[in-house]
């Protein structure tokens, strides 16, 4: 891509990138309140909002991570239950995951991005972030543009990685594990969660099925490319990591907290080690 064209599709999208922050901070302003409190912006709440969608394939395999979920979004920073909880694991100290010198953030959701950066900033770490362009998405400058199959960086370079709901979009999620695999330093440690079926034994996936309505039905979402089953942590093993699951009641936090903090209780953590 020439440079003209590389700025021409950056004006707008850093251009929408503020209206949406100013969007988010009157958000904010309106909403208020003491019933939710979100570890990400660090405001309280009234309401949080509903997200996600509901399709056959999300019922079908009781799909964990995924489909329609009750307030889940922050009405001040727009995170999601699935960034929330990968901060409140950093922020456990009994886990060890943070702080790290060099973390690695795969497809970077913008709130957790912000809140890591500033973190990595104040601590004397270093952060980067990273991933494939998509049309129509803006994470800042200073994202980086990287293939999962083919990461641009050295063996052994980053102490943490966050890459969260990736691996299910990915036709050669092996290959891109044995990726992540490579860049993590021997002792670094890798938070790679997926949305995955507990009433699958072995992982869904059907490379025939490419139509978006199609791979709704099958894996749950329009571009997702299987539904990951109980076997999930064994093709982590494959790719060389030690997996840990952690039960999200490791994070101390009672049923109270779990709606406080609009966290799904179901979820665990897949946390992979080099
Ligand atoms: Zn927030």
């Amino acid at each position: 891509m020439s440079l003209t064209s590389l700025v021409k599709r950056l004006i707008p999208r850093t251009l929408g990138y503020r209206i949406r922050k100013l969007k988010l901070f009157v958000r904010g302003c309106i909403y208020r309140g003491n019933t939710y409190s979100c570890p990400i912006c660090e405001h309280d709440y009234r309401q949080f909002f509903d997200g996600g969608f509901d399709t056959e394939g999300n019922s079908k395999y009781q799909i964990i991570g995924s489909g329609r979920r009750k307030n889940i979004i922050c009405p001040g920073c727009a995170s999601t239950d699935r960034e929330r909880l990968i901060l409140l694991c950093l922020k456990n100290k009994d886990l060890k995951l943070w702080p790290a010198e060099s973390i690695l953030h795969v497809a970077p959701e913008p709130a957790l991005s912000s809140r890591l950066k500033k973190w990595q900033k104040e601590n004397g770490g270093h952060y980067l972030a990273g991933a494939k362009y998509h049309e129509g998405f803006y994470y800042g400058n200073d994202l980086q543009l990287i293939d999962l199959l083919k990461l641009k960086f050295d063996d052994n370079q980053f102490d943490l990685l966050i890459c969260n709901h990736v691996l299910e979009h990915i036709e050669d999620d092996l290959k891109a594990m044995g990726e992540l695999h490579r860049v993590l330093r021997p002792g670094g440690k890798a938070i790679l969660q997926v949305p995955w079926s507990p009433i699958l034994e072995t992982t869904y996936e059907d490379a025939s099925i490419v139509d978006p309505k199609e791979r709704e039905k099958h894996f749950g979402q329009f571009d997702h490319v299987r539904v990951y089953g109980k076997d999930y942590t064994d093709r982590l093993k494959k790719a060389g990591f030690t997996v840990e699951v952690i039960e999200i009641s490791i994070l101390s936090l009672d049923k109270t907290h779990y709606i406080r903090y609009g966290l799904n209780p179901l979820e665990k953590v897949f946390v992979a080690s080099k």
